[in-house]
């Protein structure tokens, strides 16, 4: 895997690192392990059911092997969801040689899109809910330990969480707040129209007591969440208003949001990104195919011209903007024409970063069900090197335009391996810094000297 861009897992898809004890983790009640797959909703997701179950009188622990409760926050995105959830509580089933009572749930998309059938080829697992019934997890987890089995995946087209706060096992400085839930695009690779349901916008008034709630947490950037993040409208409020209304929170320094969908992205937006400096210069802008023929195939619902005109009016109005994006490569039908067109977009956007995949299909949307998974495995696996091998050559450069620079670098946790200061500057390019540069949550003004890969390498501009 090369050094420079991620090919997958993408950070909407990644799985979560083993979860640390919270230091203020209660001593008593029964204890719940909670992994999660997935996109960054369903970590947002898997601290709204850790607030929950909190608030039950349940207590998260590291390991399974302390556990009353496992619980898999699932994913329907990724290749092969199935078997993989399947695969995965099978491997956690061990623990029950310990604890034999030991409880198994899955959540999140996998439990909608299975339902009865996972209780059927994985009987022990007891408990199977769904994105939208979390506000009844306690209750339902509590049953599940009495030995009833559980299945609870109806979607509501109401439910947006309003009220309820999240228990994040994130580090104190960036914060998510779920803004959105669920899409309407129905692009035809995509399962989340089906296993999310329907588009909803969150209050505003949530999502400002969610933000408030954050900065009184000593966060002092918040990431606003949602499937097709720009869409967002609740009755006369725009994206762009909410973003103006969070802007507005003390101590809210940075503002990012994640995913917008293109054609939602409207001039007001653009304007209010470039007047108002909380928002960060960054936009993760999924182009998928640079193919008008493909686009259409995929049902995106704009053209390689609209794409590219929409890039050149943000790079025009917004100061420093990095840009990064998906790829698909080997959808139902892609040619080689296709193909060649894609990477001619990549070359004329530049993109800062991009995350690339190869097609796959994922049994209930509607390509799996109406189109031909055609372009042949070797075929996609080099069309994807392709892209990957252009791509490096705009990260690299991306990244060795930073030096020399000063950068603003919000300082969020000590590195892997204890010897630096890692921090992210608002263009979202993570900066390396000496160990004594900081505290996770100040701000510091960093001078670039290096690059490696993902990183930048910077040393203090000036004395704090
Ligand atoms: S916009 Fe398309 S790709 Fe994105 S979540 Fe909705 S259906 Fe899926």
């Amino acid at each position: 895997m090369t050094q420079l861009v991620d090919i997958k897992p993408h950070p909407r898809m990644r799985e979560a690192e083993t979860p640390k004890t919270p230091v203020d983790e209660p001593k008593t009640g029964p204890r719940v392990y909670l992994e999660t797959l997935g996109c960054q909703m369903n970590e947002a997701d898997s601290a709204l059911i850790i607030g929950q179950l909190r608030a039950r009188g349940y207590r998260r622990v590291s390991q399974p092997s302390e556990a009353d409760i496992v619980l898999l926050n699932t994913c329907a995105v990724r290749e092969k969801a199935e078997e993989r959830v399947y695969g995965r509580t099978s491997q956690l089933l061990k623990h029950r040689r310990q604890n034999p009572d030991l409880k198994f749930g899955i959540t999140g998309c996998m439990a909608e899109h299975l339902r009865d059938k996972v209780t059927q080829k994985a009987p022990h697992i007891s408990l199977v809910v769904g994105p939208d019934s979390y506000r009844r997890i306690g209750d339902l987890v509590d049953r599940a330990r009495e030995g009833e089995t559980i299945v609870d995946v109806k979607l509501d087209k109401t439910e947006v969480y309003e009220g309820l706060d999240g228990l994040a096992d994130d580090d104190g400085v960036s914060g998510q707040v779920t803004i959105q839930r669920g899409c309407d695009k129905f692009c035809t690779f995509c399962v989340v129209p089906f296993t999310r349901g329907r588009e909803r916008g969150v209050p505003p008034r949530e999502v400002l007591r969610a933000t408030r709630a954050l900065a009184e947490r000593g966060y002092s950037e918040v990431m606003l969440l949602g499937q097709t993040v720009n869409s967002y409208y609740y009755e006369d409020v725009t994206f762009a208003a909410l973003l103006r209304a969070v802007a507005q929170v003390d101590g809210i320094d940075r503002i990012r949001f994640t995913s917008p969908y293109p054609v939602d992205f409207s001039d007001e937006l653009i304007a209010t990104m470039a007047e108002l400096p909380e928002v960060c210069p960054y936009v993760h802008l999924p182009l998928q195919s640079g193919s008008d023929r493909m686009l259409s195939t995929m049902k995106r619902g704009y053209t390689r011209a609209e794409f590219l005109d929409l890039v050149k009016r943000m790079r025009m109005q917004i100061p420093d903007l990095a840009l990064s994006t998906d790829i698909m490569v080997g959808f139902c039908g892609e040619t080689e024409q296709d193909h060649q067109d894609t990477l001619s977009a990549m070359r004329e956007v530049q993109f800062d970063s991009a995350f690339m995949f190869r097609y796959s299909d994922r049994g209930i949307t509607y390509a799996s069900k109406r189109m031909e998974d055609d372009v042949p495995s070797e075929v996609k696996a080099r069309r994807l090197q392709e892209v990957i091998n252009l791509q490096e050559e705009f990260t690299r450069a991306s990244h060795s335009a930073r030096i020399g620079q000063t950068e603003q670098v919000l300082l969020s946790k000590i590195s892997r391996r204890k010897d630096r200061m890692v921090g992210r500057t608002p263009r979202f390019q993570k900066v390396l810094l000496p160990l004594d540069a900081g505290q996770p949550g100040e701000l510091v003004s960093a001078t670039i000297f290096a690059t490696t890969g993902h990183s930048l390498h910077g040393r203090l501009a000036e004395s704090k």
